[in-house]
């Protein structure tokens, strides 16, 4: 007697822009639809694959793993010793836009083989679309930011054609924007997308960010990397645009639950210094803040040394990750932490050039995080119940830091302060202490809701069933 073949798993290319907080949001999804039985082509940039093989061994967890896991590679269209930090990151977003098109198609006619079911792209590249309803398979975009900021991009044409931009000057800033439905009590110029700062409305940056959010509507579905109780009124609204939206966040809180314990996918391209663990383990409970820019932010010198000064003068323990490329102005071999800062730090601090920040917000010791308010960063942070300084540097950075300090209440939001190490003393001092009180019941309550969300029946458990599901129905 003949026996059913069960039908081969569904074929999903998952496709990030080449950012660290983009391709380790993908990554964590790629983990979670391989669990489910799919099999998935995660395609990197030639640059940021060479970095994740080279300084940790991310793509032999997944393929040794998962049998159908593959990875695959394509040019950003920059010479590999672009920097691709700070403000010059902007050049691979055009970069990108303007070389990928022919080579995708080419690739998913000739290389990516079995023949791809579904794609899931970063939602901030519209080209996929196209491509793939040239070729008829369906596609689904991922955006990696908050929903609120996905929102703001999304209305800045409104804003503009309302004559709300440009802002004009310094005195502007505090003004109120009225053509973001939903934020019209709260978003002040200054709180828009650091893009929105430019003096030409038309300026490319703006173009770029406000047309390639503007496409999602044109994928099939819309996922996101948040939770219901978190950002529900900013996601109704999106609704009215994107109907089929997934949110299945957070997602590093997601594969805990999902994923057997000590499986969990590593967050980066440098290699983690394991060794402010043990530091971490000699400090007494919720006495440190840590403190970390994310992987493309960079501080100038003279911040830097202000930021260390402050640190050091608020008597708190503190735990700093002072990437290789942090500081901006730096000459000659001074790519390495200035010697003043090594050797002033090292009784109530700790340095690492990368840390296991997931691990590291989660540790009884630390009570606090200074972040630059990078969507994972501050997703993270939530997770862990952690109270926030936001010190925001762009894009998206400038709307969630304004979410965290007076729609979450869940820490101060110091954007436009300059880095002056009186400023950095007190605002640690009153996370830590004296305005802690504020702040302990809506992190423990948002830590709570996100678990929640993804354990079973929760919101986001269930988004990601009706993905994989939808997703399956695509390949039959
Ligand atoms: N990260 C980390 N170790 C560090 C610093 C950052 O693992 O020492 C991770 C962090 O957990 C987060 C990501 O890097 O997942 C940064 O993403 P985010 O969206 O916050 O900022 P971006 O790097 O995109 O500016």
């Amino acid at each position: 007697m003949e026996q059913d073949i069960p039908p081969p798993p569904p074929h999903v290319l998952i496709f990030p822009i080449p950012a660290l907080g983009h391709v380790n949001s993908m990554l964590k999804l790629a983990e979670l639809l391989s669990v489910a039985g799919l099999r998935i082509t995660f395609l990197n940039s030639e640059y940021n694959h060479d970095r994740l093989t080279r300084h940790a061994d991310v793509c032999s967890r997944y393929t040794h793993r998962f049998p159908g896991f593959q990875f695959k590679t394509i040019t950003d269209g920059l010479p590999m010793d672009h920097p691709r930090v700070g403000h010059k990151f902007d050049e691979v977003l055009h970069s990108v836009k303007s070389v990928t098109p022919p080579l995708l198609k080419q690739m998913l006619i000739d290389d990516i083989k079995p023949p791809v079911d579904c794609i899931i792209s970063d939602g901030f590249m519209s080209f996929a679309v196209d491509v793939a309803n040239e070729l008829g398979i369906p596609i689904i975009y991922f955006r990696t930011i908050s929903a609120c900021a996905f929102w703001a991009y999304f209305c800045v044409r409104d804003i503009i054609d309302a004559g709300e931009l440009p802002i004009k000057g310094k005195e502007d800033m505090d003004r109120l924007i009225k053509n973001v439905p939903g934020m019209e009590t709260f978003l002040r110029c200054r709180d828009l997308p650091s893009f929105c700062r430019a003096e030409d409305p038309l300026d490319r940056n703006i173009q770029l960010f406000m047309s390639e959010t503007r496409s999602s509507p044109r994928a099939q579905g819309l996922i996101l990397n948040t939770f219901d109780d978190l950002e529900g009124p900013i996601l109704s609204l999106i609704r009215t645009h994107c109907p089929n939206i997934y949110t299945i966040g957070p997602l590093q809180a997601h594969l805990k639950t999902r994923v057997p314990s000590g499986m969990q996918s590593t967050n980066g391209f440098w290699e983690v210094d394991r060794s402010c663990m043990a530091w971490l383990d000699k400090q007494p409970p919720k006495t440190v803040i840590y403190v970390s820019y994310g992987s493309i932010t960079m501080l100038s010198r003279e911040d830097v040394m202000e930021l260390w000064h402050g640190l050091v003068d608020s008597n708190k323990r503190f735990l700093w990750v002072v990437r290789p490329d942090l500081i901006s102005d730096r000459d000659g071999d001074q790519s390495q932490i200035p010697e003043k800062l090594v050797v002033g730090t090292k009784e109530r601090g700790y340095m690492v050039g990368w840390a296991p920040q997931e691990e590291v917000l989660e540790h009884q010791a630390v009570s606090g995080f200074l972040t630059h308010s990078g969507w994972n960063s501050t997703l993270e942070s939530v997770v862990a119940g952690q109270p926030m300084i936001c010190w925001p540097f762009f894009a998206d950075q400038q709307v969630n830091s304004r979410f965290v300090g007076q729609v979450w209440k869940l820490g101060l939001d110091m954007k436009d302060h300059v880095y002056d190490r009186k400023v950095v003393e007190k605002t640690v001092n009153d996370l830590m202490v004296e305005k802690r009180e504020e702040f302990v019941e809506s992190t423990d309550r948002m830590s709570k809701l996100a678990w929640k969300s993804v354990s079973d029946g929760g919101s986001s458990s269930c988004n990601l069933d009706r993905l994989i599901e939808d997703i399956r129905s695509m390949s039959v």
